[in-house]
């Protein structure tokens, strides 16, 4: 019996580090797949369409969430943002995990229509700290800034909906606590029960 994969869902305030933490997570857990999320944000320099994002005009994503082709979709500071469906439960039927970076209004959703899912927030070690942390990518308008860094205590005040916290004051303690939650998670009772059972039966 193919066993399904995991569902991890990651959130945290804009400027976080959540997307570093999350590369660096998956570079060492290559087997786990990174959702590419649909946007109608425009790409910041670097950033590749169908790698970073499936970076959309608005009608396009409309259409797609007339169509349901979304888990969950959100707008996020001005802008839609969502996880496609199908390549997400192709892998999890596959017995892959999958990984989605969302916002935490996409997280709520998920949370409703797939509660097993594992939901962890990143937590910055202040909120000093995060302000920095996003004045220093230098990639957001004043308006922006302000936008992003209200949102962010709100943000904090949801934890309660999440299953696991890490605080990202060093990535590598944050990956590594990352690696332990997957751990802990594979070796839950309710996600073995089956495969557990039917292997010892074989033996009797
Ligand atoms: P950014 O514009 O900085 O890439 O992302 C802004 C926010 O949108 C971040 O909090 C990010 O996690 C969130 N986000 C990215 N992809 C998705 C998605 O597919 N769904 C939702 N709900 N939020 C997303």
């Amino acid at each position: 019996m193919n066993k399904e994969g995991i569902l991890i869902v990651i959130c945290g305030p804009s400027g976080v580090g959540k997307g570093t933490v999350c590369k660096e997570f998956l570079g060492k857990n290559r087997n786990i797949k990174l959702s590419v999320s649909a946007t109608t944000r425009s790409p910041r320099i670097g950033e590749v369409d169908g790698v970073s994002y499936h970076f959309l005009e608005t009608g396009q994503f409309e259409k797609m969430v007339e169509n349901g082709e979304f888990i969950e979709y959100a707008r996020v500071y001005e802008n839609y943002y969502g996880t496609p469906k199908a390549e997400v439960l192709k892998n999890l039927h596959n017995g892959e995990d999958v990984l989605l970076e969302i916002d935490i209004q996409g997280a709520m959703q998920v949370k409703s229509s797939y509660p097993d899912a594992v939901f962890v927030f990143i937590l910055p070690p202040s909120l000093g700290e995060l302000r920095d942390r996003i004045v220093k990518r230098g990639s957001e308008t004043e308006e922006s800034l302000k936008l992003r860094f209200g949102s962010a205590y709100d943000e904090i005040c949801k934890i309660e909906n999440f299953d696991y916290f890490v605080v990202n004051d060093d990535i590598e303690k944050a990956v590594r606590q990352l690696d332990c939650i997957m751990m802990a998670e594979k070796s839950r009772v309710l996600r073995n029960k089956e495969n557990i059972l039917e292997n010892f039966k074989e033996e009797i």
